[in-house]
């Protein structure tokens, strides 16, 4: 028996040597591994097929009974998993909103890790419990919401959102029913209740609304106009049309930072139609929250504080690893409507004592201490620093936009923050699905090469190709070379495709 406990404790953090030992082996390899492939890698992606990816994972995720060897699972981690990942700190990989981590979040994983706090209970959390509330308020302060405002860490976007909707659907049920959803359900005439947002919003809004039991069609998209802003005029009409039918719009949902434009929605408008409606106001600005510390584009976010909720992601376009977001409400008492009190966790003595738990807040229970990489960078880069991350990305953005409209691509959008949505229009092709095709094989092709990562995307029924530019190391030099072998591929593709055409014509 006393051999086995010895067994045991060297993997557990323990005050002895074998457990230390252990510790340094397995962090001195990790280092190594990710610092020796960071020096090495050249492109985003090796490009490697699916199959031969699904293969080789395949190889290296068999289960033995007895434990391996550390090199030997170090090995099969860099062959089989880490080379063929993308390596998403490379700058020429900008497809979607899916950034490259700062270094001090990447420490901050590993204390995280090692202490293992879980934010439900202060019982579980006693320090963090505190970080994340002292950022949260750090957080609203910027926003300019007052004094009463509250907010909790979330797994992202998606969440935030959720909890956005399932707030004021709550709070439009006890306003127009008299019914305390979070006690007694859906009452039936939950069925008349609508949201609106526009046609850009990102799709969490109607996938909550279906799970919060609306429905997907409780969901009304507003136009959007020609800067891809939610249309005021557009938004009037819907709500007046609504009333009309006998229905009940409570919610209005704006964007900051729309996911494919980057466009900004105007809040200060969007508030003022909110007040005359008696709309809860959510923005979403999972992207766009990044600007409170622009020191060239804050004003774009001067009114958040109106909203009634707001999400923000730091996984985004703050640099942070997955997962790490915030949802915020302008006034603490929100949260009550979803406050359950468990005896074993967070029983109502605490709350009468003044005793934090978070869980009260949220809709997840055990959940991570991703405050303490927020905290860690900032600390460490400072807030001026950051804001001029942001502020270079978007210049880069906007000169990018010019260079490919030089170029001659179709560009959709004046990027507001770092988004570029474009297209290649051959100059002897009209067919709209060729066109989409040539479009299509130019993402394939180059995701395939490694060498530049964009996404791919639909707008008025066309294929369009995105550059989501959030990487502070990318340069115009190296978006000129891009946009210059992408030109090169796109006729050649063309030319091929024209072959095709003229083939198949001649064949029938
Ligand atoms: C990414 C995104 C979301 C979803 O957030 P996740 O963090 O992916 O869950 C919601 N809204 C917008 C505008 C986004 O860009």
């Amino acid at each position: 028996m006393i051999g086995l406990i010895t067994n045991f404790e060297q993997w557990f953090l323990h005050p002895n040597e074998q457990s230390k030992k252990t510790f340094s082996e397995l962090m001195d390899n990790t280092f190594k591994l990710i610092v020796d492939e960071s020096m090495k890698v050249n492109k985003p992606f090796a490009g490697a097929s699916r199959q031969d990816i699904e293969s080789m994972v395949k190889k290296v995720t068999r289960i033995p009974e007895c434990g391996q060897n550390l090199k030997d699972v170090m090995m099969d981690i860099h062959e089989g998993i880490v080379k063929q990942s993308l390596w998403i700190s490379h700058p020429s990989a900008m497809a979607h909103l899916h950034c490259p981590p700062l270094l001090p979040s990447i420490a901050a994983e590993m204390i995280i890790g090692a202490l293992n706090q879980s934010m439900d209970s202060w019982d579980q959390s006693p320090a963090a419990t505190y970080v994340e509330e002292e950022l949260l308020q750090f957080f609203i302060n910027q926003i300019g919401y007052p004094a009463n405002a509250d907010g909790v860490f979330t797994s992202g976007g998606t969440q935030s959102n959720y909890m956005g909707l399932l707030l004021a659907r709550n709070q439009a049920c006890e306003t127009y029913f008299s019914v305390n959803v979070h006690e007694d359900g859906l009452p039936v005439e939950a069925s008349k209740l609508r949201i609106l947002c526009s046609e850009h919003a990102h799709f969490t809004v109607q996938k909550s609304a279906a799970q919060l039991g609306l429905g997907i069609h409780s969901v009304v998209k507003v136009k959007t106009n020609n800067k891809q802003q939610l249309c005021l005029d557009d938004a009037k009409e819907k709500l007046d049309l609504l009333h009309q039918q006998g229905l009940i719009p409570f919610m209005i949902v704006a964007t900051a930072g729309t996911t494919d434009f980057g466009s900004i929605d105007n809040v200060k408008e969007i508030a003022d139609l909110a007040n005359t409606y008696r709309l809860w106001l959510h923005v979403d600005a999972a992207y766009g929250g990044a600007l409170l510390f622009s020191h060239q584009y804050r004003q774009l976010l001067d009114h958040l504080w109106e909203a009634d909720s707001i999400t923000i992601d730091f996984h985004k376009l703050y640099y942070q690893s997955i997962s790490c977001g915030a949802f915020f409400v302008k006034e603490k008492k929100s949260f009550q409507q979803i406050m359950y009190h468990a005896d074993y966790l967070n029983p109502e003595e605490d709350y009468e004592e003044g005793i934090i738990n978070l869980v009260e807040k949220n809709i997840q229970t055990t959940r991570r201490f991703d405050a303490l990489k927020i905290l860690m960078t900032f600390k460490l880069l400072g807030t001026d620093m950051f804001g001029e991350m942001i502020d270079y990305t978007i210049h880069l953005a906007k000169k990018t936009a010019q260079l490919l409209r030089e170029h001659e691509f179709d560009v959709v959008n004046d990027p507001v923050m770092n988004a570029v949505l474009f297209r290649f229009v051959p100059d002897h092709v009209d067919a709209p699905h060729v066109i989409d095709e040539i479009n299509l094989e130019l993402q394939r092709y180059f995701y395939q090469s490694g060498e530049l990562i964009m996404a791919k995307t639909k707008h008025n029924g066309k294929i369009y190709l995105k550059f989501t530019m959030l990487h502070p190391l990318n340069t115009i030099e190296r978006m000129k070379e891009h946009i210059e072998k992408l030109k090169q591929v796109a006729k050649k593709i063309e030319s091929e495709k024209g072959e095709d055409i003229y083939e198949y014509s001649v064949r029938r």
